[in-house]
């Protein structure tokens, strides 16, 4: 059975989630959330019966802020951190995340992400593409899902998928699918095919980081491919014109204003999409996917 742990982000609720499956060798934890979450993931984790430091296993999705903040803290208790071997190294040596986070957040980076630490190498485990792996009886299988992350991972555990970001934000049953696409490894041919791989693995639910439980994989999922292409072609014109991204940024938020309006949705769940995928990260990344895709600078 999966616990979903709500990290309660920013004090918000249903915008970052953390998953524990319990096990004979205590909790296995899939996404620690933001380092500034902590107090809520050590909250979560009481309520089912353990403490931060029973989790001696972590499986994260990806290394951004959002998904694997908190990943050093859980391996100063010795639990081992697992990871696609493109992300481990920027784990062990987190300076590169930190200057990259530091310039995009400034002063806001301890509010929203709290403290990040190295993680010593031999508490990393890289994970090969498609490797299966078992950890207290349950078998986990790591895809390689790149699109959002260049080393995104999907656990894929039996009949169901933690799908990190690579499967799109869904806040609430209503909620729109929209694709996190922030900056600097979006592609949109790889997103295609991880899409396609989950498609055709027939999930019966997928687990977002944001936010939660998807029982209807399919229809999502198409969705999801709609809204990415949508989203990447609706910038392309203003790359292409070399519009600067904080002129775009009003206009693009007024254009996903314009179909949240459609579904009628309220200012918290606004906030809870802006929260768990800002629109001038989207911004930054689709500029920065059409300048690598057609090789020219903005
Ligand atoms: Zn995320």
């Amino acid at each position: 059975m999966v616990t979903t742990i709500d990290l309660r982000f920013q004090d918000r609720d249903n915008a970052i989630a953390a998953f524990v499956l319990k096990t004979k060798v205590g909790p296995v934890l899939i996404e620690t959330g933001p380092h500034s979450c902590l107090p809520a993931l050590e909250a979560g984790l009481r309520k089912i019966g353990y403490q931060l430091s029973d989790v001696q296993h972590v499986l994260l999705t990806h290394i951004h802020l959002d998904h694997a903040g908190a990943a050093w803290t859980f391996a100063q208790q010795g639990a081992t951190i697992y990871v696609h071997p493109l992300g481990l190294p920027h784990l062990h040596n987190p300076e590169k995340l930190l200057t990259s986070a530091k310039r995009i957040y400034q002063d806001k980076m301890d509010s929203l992400w709290g403290d990040l630490r190295p993680i010593p190498i031999e508490k990393l485990r890289g994970l090969r593409t498609g490797e299966r792996f078992a950890i207290g009886g349950l078998t986990f299988k790591a895809l390689h899902t790149p699109g959002h992350a260049i080393h995104h991972i999907v656990y894929s555990m039996g009949d169901v998928a933690f799908t990190g970001d690579v499967a799109g934000v869904k806040i609430g049953e209503t909620g729109p699918v929209v694709p996190p696409c922030p900056p600097p490894d979006i592609n949109l041919q790889d997103w295609e095919k991880s899409i396609a791989l989950l498609r055709k693995k027939m999930y019966s639910s997928l687990f977002l980081t944001h936010f939660g439980e998807v029982k209807k994989p399919k229809p999502h999922l198409r969705e999801l491919e709609g809204r990415l292409h949508n989203w990447a072609n609706w910038i392309k014109p203003y790359w292409e014109r070399g519009i600067p991204i904080e002129e775009v940024l009003p206009v693009f938020i007024a254009y996903v204003e314009k179909s949240y309006d459609l579904l009628n949705m309220s200012d918290e769940d606004r906030l809870r999409y802006e929260l768990a995928n800002p629109p001038d990260m989207s911004v930054g990344g689709l500029y920065r996917y059409w300048s690598k895709k057609t090789g020219k600078a903005t």
